[in-house]
């Protein structure tokens, strides 16, 4: 099986905005796209993405989950990078049209469709290192995945971070290319100091998100994950797990979490913990590392509340659990 994001449809749909409007959408060979060296987005790193995905159903439909909520944050990245604004009605509509031309090539589950609308400022202006582009780019690019889980589940090991951050915290919640750099080299480095699967970071000892997925602690009934700023990624996942947890009837806390209760709670043998984001769903994680040791989650092995709760979004995404919140968009 090719490695997650290596394998992509061959066109893809785009826009460009002139500066005054968006041109119509067109559908063009997704192999390459010609950019001037000065564009914008190479040197300023104007650009922002989004990540969901479709999933086939057992009746031949193709569902998109909670699209809506991912174009309202792509909207929402967009404008905090002082790109031109996208039109989000053209957006869900260049979704929809990409994936149903493609919609015999939706894996079944557990794979499916992800999907990958990108922006960026193209304006070839080098001297403009504090002013916006004028003109941007769009495409939503499409690549077919299978189970993320193929090699049987494994707990992760992340490295609690006090000094460092992900991002500047004024950028926490815009999924941008230069957030993502910002995390790369701590990530190295607990992977190779620590054999860290990734950082989970925690400013002035504030559990925070790891690079690219959120946090979540789950005591017996109790989850507990950080309440909304702008300092980190409000992921759909996310909101969507701790929707389904309240729906189960469990104690939901959004709310601050700090190193030292998130350690003193790991020690009970029935914690858990999992990040959560659209490609892995809800990962459990079996380790923290804090300064240079190894604390056990729970007992270290996988928690059966996160395979529920990774079970019960899966059954919506797959058709196999009544829609109740109305997260799917069927073509
Ligand atoms: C994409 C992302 C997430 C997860 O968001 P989802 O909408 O659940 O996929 C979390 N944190 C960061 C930094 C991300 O980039």
């Amino acid at each position: 099986m090719a490695a997650f994001g290596t394998v992509f449809i061959p066109e893809m749909a785009i826009a460009r905005f002139d500066g005054n409007r968006w041109s119509p959408s067109e559908i063009v060979s997704s192999d390459s796209i010609q950019l001037h060296p000065g564009a914008h987005v190479l040197h300023y790193s104007s650009t922002c993405f989004e990540g969901l995905k479709a999933f086939r159903h057992e009746d031949g439909s193709i569902n998109i989950f909670r699209m809506d909520r991912n174009i309202e944050r792509f909207s929402q990245s967009s404008e905090l990078l002082a790109l031109p604004a996208i039109d989000k009605a053209a957006t869900g509509q260049m979704i929809i049209d990409i994936v149903s031309r493609y919609k015999d090539e939706v894996p079944a589950p557990p794979g499916s469709m992800y999907i990958r609308p990108t922006h960026f400022g193209t304006e070839p202006a080098i001297g403009k290192a504090a002013a916006p582009s004028v003109t941007s780019f769009q495409y939503i690019l499409l690549s077919p995945v299978g189970d993320y889980f193929a090699g049987g589940d494994t707990t992760l090991r992340l490295l609690l971070e006090e000094n460092g951050a992900r991002c500047a915290a004024h950028m926490g919640m815009i999924k941008s290319g230069g957030n993502y750099a910002s995390a790369l080299r701590p990530i190295m480095k607990a992977k190779q100091a620590f054999n860290a699967d990734q950082v989970l970071f925690c400013p002035e000892g504030d559990v925070q998100e790891t690079g690219a997925a959120n946090f979540l602690l789950i005591d017996g009934n109790t989850v507990i994950t950080k309440a909304l700023d702008e300092s980190f990624l409000h992921g759909v996942t996310r909101d969507s797990i701790l929707t389904l947890a309240r729906d189960l009837g469990m104690d939901v806390q959004e709310r601050q979490l700090s190193v030292d209760e998130l350690l003193e709670r790991a020690a009970k043998p029935g914690c858990e913990a999992a990040l959560s984001g659209t490609a892995a769903v809800l990962t459990p994680v079996g380790t923290l590392i804090h300064d240079g040791k190894d604390y056990p989650v729970g007992n270290g092995g996988i928690g059966q509340t996160t395979l529920k709760l990774r079970q019960a979004l899966n059954d919506i995404q797959w058709g196999k659990a009544e829609d109740k919140h109305g997260w799917l968009t069927r073509i």
